[in-house]
């Protein structure tokens, strides 16, 4: 029986030309594309931490944080200044001012931002201060949105819907490239699933990250506070992550001197777990590098005409 509307795998290379792997033969069975966001790569050896706040709230918690996340060693900030919530009268994000506030925090730590936009409408102004673009997981099937944000000349951060299949996922990556824009990151942050709710916020799904590689050169990270929604689990699931082949981390960070954060409290780490979780990561980088050259030995390389127009890494 066939049924309207069905997709698998397979027809990756029909739903998604620009992104395939098997269409876009140039990056071989394991090459990726990398993404530079404002000076940090995205897709190599060495996996990316970013932290920071669920929402920046004020000036005091952004910047501090900003500086505790610098200490800690990791590469980018993140901090939500619209904030999708499931009660309109809850928290919203502090708008317009947080944007302000997180520019302010890169002024004076140097760590490039993402920061998501829910409206399309929103794109440009958000774009002026992120270094990086995040669509979040209810925002992943908004098509008018992913086709804004591909026009923007910024890379995307672009989660997985909590009920996406993988090939939903691509197809909506296919939207942003189909857009010109190819800088794009994947971020797997958990699935709705029997039996998330019960001890964890989501089932982080790390199968689908050497799923995807496998079938896109797109880089590829995960979100262990939103996947967990366990501030005890997140170490473990970043571990585990990058055991998977994750190049990155997007981890979310809270200082309770400056209070309660307005949302996400109970998954938010702190600093000191933030640097080791770190510390692990580059660990992480010299294993991976050395399974590359154990993998390479006798593996066709890819030509270095190639080699010079596509930055390609495992
Ligand atoms: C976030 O990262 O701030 C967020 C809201 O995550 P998600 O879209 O994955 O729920
Ligand atoms: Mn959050």
């Amino acid at each position: 029986m066939r049924i309207a509307g069905q997709v698998s795998i397979d027809d990756i290379p029909n739903i998604c030309p620009l992104l395939s792997r098997a269409v876009n033969t140039q990056y071989g069975e394991k090459g990726t594309r990398m993404v530079d966001v404002a000076g940090v790569r995205f897709g190599g050896e060495r996996p990316v931490v970013i932290g920071g706040p669920c929402a920046v709230e004020s000036h005091a918690q952004t910047v501090g944080l900003a500086h505790a996340v610098k200490r800690a060693g990791a590469d980018m900030l993140r901090g939500g200044a619209y904030k999708p919530r499931t009660s309109p009268h809850d928290f919203q994000g502090s708008g317009l001012e947080g944007l302000c506030i997180l520019s302010i925090a890169r002024e004076e730590t140097g760590l490039p931002i993402v920061t998501e936009v829910m409206d399309p409408r929103m794109v440009g102004v958000v774009a002026q201060v992120a270094d990086m673009l995040q669509v979040g997981s209810r925002n992943m099937h908004n098509y008018s949105l992913l086709a804004e944000v591909g026009r923007a000349r910024k890379p995307i951060l672009l989660k997985r819907g909590m009920s996406a299949s993988l090939c939903e996922w691509l197809g909506a990556a296919e939207y942003i490239a189909n857009q010109g824009n190819l800088d794009i990151v994947l971020c797997e942050r958990g699935i709705r699933g029997f039996p998330s709710g019960e001890y964890s916020r989501y089932v982080l799904d790390l199968n689908v990250i050497p799923a995807a590689k496998m079938l896109t050169f797109l880089p590829i990270v995960v979100d262990p506070s939103h996947a967990t929604g366990v501030s005890a689990m997140v170490e473990p699931a970043s571990r585990a992550a990058l055991e998977m082949g994750s190049h990155g981390l997007l981890i979310e960070v809270a200082d309770l001197t400056f209070g309660e954060p307005k949302c996400d409290g109970l998954q938010a780490i702190d600093a000191a777990t933030l640097a080791r979780i770190v510390q692990f990561a580059r660990e992480r980088k010299g294993v991976r590098s050395q399974e590359s050259r154990v993998r390479n030995k006798g593996e066709t390389q890819p030509s270095s005409s190639l080699k010079a127009t596509l930055a390609v890494s495992s």
